[in-house]
């Protein structure tokens, strides 16, 4: 009897003890057909649908997600290619209120997915919409739903002196606020996981409207970095400029403290109506960005010169 009376308690533990392995399971795995990504979905082709993006299909790629923003949106992600190795991540809608920046990075998912040779030797990371909350406003907001400019949020090592001395001495203007703490924003989080994640070489963030290219990368290499730059202005004809990097920008994150090459593409404007134009503009520059060969993981990354080698033996 006593016996019997073991085994049934020892049962009960052994139950409870499963099914809390499985809700734990359950609540920390995620879905990628879930209520919560469709619904997300449906609001992002409705909002496209006023911008006249009817080419987009979000539905089609494969996003995982792993966090969402305060106004429960999914920060969603592909990755696509070799994910071991030579990765670059591409960010788009930092900004929430820089419109065709976001059209370009579903855009390039979309093209990815259609042409998986690109994809041989590499690994593409895409987060096409950073910042869904003040892309999903009534009126489109730079910042985030706290009122955050995620582009001053990064734990950079000047943060703390610099970020809000920066903000007030420049007159507190509410649409580059950097937070009450470096990282304090989900959108922040999200894109720091991805670096640590995948250990990306190269990143390319787009933003609008000051058209331009910037570029932050490993010192060592920067001059390397900078000619081959100014050949992708010339072909592309868009201009490059130093704009330098700010306290909690991605810039002096993952280029200057990393040591990633980072690069930032400004578009000539914000209006949504001009996506498919960028589109086509720039897809070549951000196809040789892909298959620029670099070599090493960070904070030790370097160009690998092929030109040189072909130079010589000619
Ligand atoms: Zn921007």
């Amino acid at each position: 009897m006593k016996k019997s009376k073991t085994i049934f308690w020892c049962s009960i533990v052994a139950l409870s003890f499963l099914s809390f392995l499985l809700l734990s399971y359950r609540s920390f795995s995620y879905d990628a057909s879930s209520k919560d990504l469709k619904r997300y979905l449906d609001a992002l082709n409705i909002q496209f649908g006023r911008y006249g993006w009817k080419d987009l299909q979000p539905q089609k790629i494969s996003w995982e997600y792993y966090r969402t923003t305060k106004n429960k949106n999914p920060l969603i992600f592909a990755h696509f290619g070799n994910s071991s190795k030579n990765c670059i991540l591409f960010l788009g809608g930092v900004h929430g209120d820089e419109l065709p920046s976001v059209y370009l990075m579903f855009k390039l998912a979309a093209y990815m997915e259609a042409n998986p040779a690109l994809l041989k030797d590499t690994c593409v990371v895409i987060a096409p919409l950073v910042n869904p909350d003040g892309f999903l406003s009534a009126i489109p907001t730079r910042t985030n739903s706290n009122g955050v400019d995620i582009n001053r949020n990064f734990p950079t090592k000047d943060w703390a002196a610099q970020a809000t001395r920066q903000w007030i001495n420049k007159g507190r203007q509410a649409r580059y606020f950097p937070g009450t703490k470096p990282a304090s924003e989900q959108e922040t989080l999200f894109q720091m996981a991805l670096i640590k994640r995948y250990r990306p070489q190269k990143i390319l963030s787009i933003h609008s409207p000051l058209n331009f290219f910037d570029y932050d990368g490993p010192s060592a290499d920067l001059n390397s970095f900078e000619q081959w730059m100014e050949k992708i202005c010339r072909e592309a004809n868009h201009p490059l400029k130093k704009f330098g990097f700010f306290p909690g920008s991605l810039g002096n994150y993952t280029g200057h403290e990393q040591n990633i090459f980072t690069l930032t593409l400004e578009l000539p404007s914000s209006d949504p109506q001009n996506g498919t134009h960028y589109f086509q503009k720039f897809q070549p520059s951000i196809v040789k960005f892909i298959n620029l060969p670099v070599a090493g993981s960070p904070p030790n990354i370097r160009m690998v010169h092929h030109a040189r080698t072909a130079g010589a033996a000619r």
